[in-house]
């Protein structure tokens, strides 16, 4: 498959998109705003007027939106993906969504004679960027298979989980406890920070010892000098943990500290924190009177 559209060019799909411009494929680009157009098109890629332009123009269609309304929007709405899909026609949805909008999706194309793959991400701006993320995958097998090589300039990893809609969850478990531990890493340096122990040295020790990892080696930095610009937007976690939350409860299955952490990045976002990377979550922790930001 050598022509793609690509709907959604924001942090994530304008360096996902620009790798595949590079790589060789004929790309052709959409956005809801225009304008995030132009730096594909310098680059090589076309323009698309349309989410249906791009999709004529194309033999597999990527999309990679912000949540699950995007997702059904783009997919499902009268002038949507579906809408235009010819029989055998592709579409690979990357949106990290709820399993129940990747089957809601995935039904509608497959009852056009559409081939669908939900691909979730795990990796953030920089992965997306230099092609090293993890694409978790669920779906059609055969497409799965012909997706390898654009896989493949995309990421550095790639899994299939079976039916629709177990990529979505795999993906929001991952967010879960990656949101878990912000929250967790948040509240140890503002409880240091409180008893007044210097967070260079608290970030050390964390690091030193069984609890390393490097989302606290990139993200504790960054709390310490309060500098978020967003690799992870926090209101793109919020939504993950809330997506966690509804499967859980779907699931009947109990999520104490997820639906705990939720509340704070709820906080977090009524303060006006969502557009910043999901670490300034540890704004909301570091206030001292009041419960403020
Ligand atoms: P983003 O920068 O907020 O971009 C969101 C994209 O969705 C933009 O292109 C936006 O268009 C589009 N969009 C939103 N609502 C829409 C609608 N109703 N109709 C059409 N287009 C719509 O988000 P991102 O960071 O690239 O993330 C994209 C997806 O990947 C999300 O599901 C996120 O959870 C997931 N993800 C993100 C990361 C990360 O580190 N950033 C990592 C893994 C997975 P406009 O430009 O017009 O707003």
């Amino acid at each position: 498959m050598r022509k793609i559209g690509f709907l959604g060019l924001g942090i994530m799909g304008r360096g996902m998109a620009a790798n595949l411009v590079r790589a060789g494929y004929q790309v052709t680009v959409w956005n809801r705003t225009p304008r995030a157009c132009d730096p594909l098109v310098e680059l090589g890629a076309r323009r698309a007027g349309s989410i249906q332009e791009a999709v004529r123009a194309s033999e597999v269609t990527i999309a990679m939106l912000a949540d699950p309304a995007a997702s059904r929007d783009v997919a499902l709405g009268p002038d949507g993906v579906v809408a235009c899909l010819q029989p055998g026609q592709a579409y690979v949805d990357m949106s990290t969504v709820d399993p129940d909008t990747a089957r809601t999706i995935a039904d509608a194309v497959n009852r056009v004679g559409g081939r669908f793959l939900e691909a979730p991400v795990s990796g953030s701006r920089k992965p997306a960027e230099e092609g090293t993320l993890v694409i978790l995958a669920a779906g059609d097998t055969e497409l799965y298979r012909e997706m390898q090589p654009v896989f493949e300039v995309l990421g550095k990893k790639n899994l299939h989980f079976g039916e629709v809609g177990q990529a979505a969850a795999v993906k929001l478990i991952v967010n879960m406890t990656m949101g878990g531990m912000m929250g967790l890493l948040a509240e140890a340096l503002a409880l240091g920070q409180n008893c007044g122990i210097d967070g260079q040295a608290l970030l050390e020790v964390l690091d030193s010892g069984a609890v390393a990892n490097p989302m606290f080696r990139l993200k504790g930095p960054r709390i310490l000098v309060d500098q978020h610009d967003p690799h992870f937007p926090l209101k793109h976690m919020q939504k993950d943990l809330r997506l966690a939350v509804g499967l859980g409860d779907e699931r009947q299955q109990t999520l104490p500290t997820v639906a705990c952490v939720n509340e704070t990045f709820k906080r977090a976002l009524a303060a006006g924190l969502g557009d910043c990377d999901f670490a300034a979550v540890a704004r909301v922790l570091q206030a001292r009177e009041g419960g403020g930001p």
